[in-house]
């Protein structure tokens, strides 16, 4: 305690040194704005947050720490399940003021800071017509995080994960020098390649440069089906990976339980997109735009309504991925229909099965709720969705000023929102694993009622075997060419604190299985690498980097030689002496 309060003692006198730089204190909104989280479970009550506005405040942020060694964490997107992984009861740093972007258009790189999310990524990016690997399923995913554990992309069957599309990571130390490490820099290449999967392990990132790539209009879409059409929907995604081989294809289906009326009801939500515009012929995911009843059935492009739809100049934001006037009210409840989109449009999409949604416990109140719970209205009000947060920061010089708020996220520290995420890594999906992930799902739907459940989801996110391909050799997170695998996501959420014993014994449980299904099917095997960002906490760090983990402790002990960086929490690489 002693040394917390000298620490931000010298973190206020910091704060005056470094104008731009912010401490905040319990019970002021730039205090909420940073200790808040995707999850109230992974939101702890820090003894104080800061906002750094300089790499160079940041630097002497982490000398004070180091200093005292006192407890920290390192927030980017806030996204992060696990508690203690970018939350802590000492002192929160939260990146949100590092948030600057530059598009160099000589060499098509951009510049990202590391407080950005990716939803502003997308944004910045659509005027230039260009755009980068970034993360899927966004609505407040941050840059930082999901690059540090590897980055998993709607467009990673084209160009390979997020940490293979670095080429520069700008670091603060932890002994609070500033170094910009690259493949080039012979000085810190093995810090460059340590962070490409390394996760919190090296120091503070403030700034990657990432590849970019020509962005033209998308094509997809979200369609929802109710349980009565499962078999259907199984059936429709062993002929997606059959037939399908277009790297530019990519779907996404959740097989997600909620609460109906008190009962489990399932909604299979088909996200899928095509990154391009709709090809002449051949058009994608006719599998599943075929199993929706009427019109949609005949011309599941919708392509004759849309064209004169754009004609018209109506297609030119988020609005407009809504049906349009020509499709039947009644086949509303089956989502979004294949249309052509902007990629905001498709990130804003991919969210869709991952909003935390209040049971439904009226069928009369307002807006029809889909087969998933979700409506109308929530779509818009997640796409439309503007920060209205004000700061009344109070605990130092610059009190008055405002704090830079995170995008609100829907549901975060405002509801009591308990979760995790877990994974097991397959490289294919075969009609038993599929049947398997279905039967999960409905299995632990079976505690929704009784164990003040709020969801289960479980993911089928397929990839192509040559994602590892293009990936450049280093990385600390273990990826081989010709052996490409993803996450199978499982993610559960509950409302009190109560149950977390049960569910996470719960969530283990239905890993274990799908784990003994997947290799069985041989959809995966036994020693490949677990995937950091999708992982219960408890998954041993030896899973996560496999052979890797010794060198990685050398360059560690390398660089954090008075472990700075085990004062917060993360999947620690163990320092290993030279
Ligand atoms: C709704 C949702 C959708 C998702 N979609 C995807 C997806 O499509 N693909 C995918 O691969 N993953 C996905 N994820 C998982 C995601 O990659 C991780 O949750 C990731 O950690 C989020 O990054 P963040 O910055 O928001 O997290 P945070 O919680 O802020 O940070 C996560 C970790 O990174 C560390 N960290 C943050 N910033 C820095 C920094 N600058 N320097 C050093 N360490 C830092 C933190 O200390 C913490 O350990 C999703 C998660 C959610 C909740």
């Amino acid at each position: 305690m002693e040394n917390i309060e000298a620490a931000v003692e010298e973190l206020r006198d910091l704060c005056d040194a470094h104008p731009g730089t912010q401490l905040f204190v319990e019970g002021s909104q730039g205090y909420k704005d940073s200790v808040r989280h995707f999850l109230d479970s992974s939101s702890e009550v820090a003894h104080v947050a800061i906002q750094p506005g300089t790499e160079a405040a940041l630097a002497e942020i982490i000398k004070v720490i180091g200093k005292y060694k006192v407890p920290f964490a390192v927030k980017g997107g806030g996204h992060s399940m696990v508690p203690l992984f970018s939350s802590t009861k000492g002192i929160q740093i939260a990146l949100s003021r590092l948030d600057k972007m530059h598009y160099n258009s000589s060499d098509q790189t951009v510049q990202i800071g590391a407080g950005c999310l990716w939803d502003q990524v997308y944004k910045y990016m659509a005027p230039f017509k260009r755009n980068v690997v970034g993360g899927a399923s966004g609505q407040g995913v941050g840059v930082a995080g999901w690059l540090l554990g590897g980055g998993y992309s709607l467009k990673t069957n084209q160009f390979g994960l997020g940490i293979d599309n670095v080429l520069k990571t700008r670091v603060v130390l932890p002994d609070g020098r500033i170094v910009e490490a690259s493949d080039e820099s012979e000085e810190f290449r093995d810090l460059f390649h340590a962070l490409r999967g390394g996760g919190n392990n090296f120091g503070i990132v403030t700034q990657w440069t990432l590849k970019t790539y020509p962005q033209t209009l998308a094509y997809g879409a979200s369609l929802s089906f109710p349980e009565s059409k499962a078999e259907e929907v199984k059936n429709a995604i062993v002929e997606y990976l059959e037939t399908e081989k277009r790297p530019q294809a990519a779907i996404v289906c959740a097989f997600k339980w909620t609460l109906s009326l008190g009962k489990p009801k399932l909604a299979i939500t088909v996200m899928s997109v095509f990154d391009a515009p709709a090809p002449a012929d051949n058009l994608p995911f006719r599998m599943f735009s075929k199993l929706i009843p009427g019109d949609w059935g005949n011309d599941p492009a919708n392509w004759g309504a849309q064209q004169a739809f754009m004609a018209a100049g109506a297609f030119s934001n988020a609005a407009n991925i809504m049906p349009s006037r020509t499709e039947p009210a009644d086949d509303w409840d089956y989502g979004i229909p294949l249309r052509p989109m902007s990629y905001e449009d498709v990130n804003a999409i991919s969210s869709i099965p991952y909003q935390i949604v209040q049971p439904q416990t009226s069928t009369s109140s307002g807006a029809p709720a889909n087969a998933s719970g979700f409506n109308l209205q929530m779509l818009q009000m997640l796409v439309f969705q503007t920060s209205a947060l004000q700061s009344n920061a109070i605990g130092n010089a610059n009190a008055l000023k405002p704090s830079k708020p995170s995008k609100p996220m829907l549901g975060v520290g405002e509801l009591n929102a308990r979760g995790r995420f877990g994974s097991i890594m397959v490289s294919r999906y075969t009609k038993g694993l599929i049947d398997e992930v279905a039967r999960q799902a409905e299995l632990a739907s079976k505690f929704l009622s009784t164990n003040g459940g709020k969801h289960i989801l479980i993911d089928v996110w397929p990839f192509r075997s040559d994602i590892f391909d293009k990936a450049a050799p280093g990385a600390a997170w273990p990826h081989e060419a010709g052996k490409g695998f993803g996450p199978l996501l499982v993610y559960f959420l509950w409302d009190d604190e109560k149950d977390d014993e049960f569910w996470l014994t719960l969530m283990k449980n239905t890993l274990e299985t799908l784990l003994e299904v997947a290799l069985a099917e041989g959809a995966t095997v036994p020693d490949v690498a677990q995937y950091l960002n999708l992982s219960l906490e408890d998954v041993p760090v030896e899973y996560v980097y496999r052979g890797n983990l010794e060198a990685l402790g050398r360059v560690r002990q390398k660089y954090d030689p008075n472990d700075v960086m085990g004062q917060t929490g993360g999947f620690r690489i163990p320092l290993v002496s030279f």
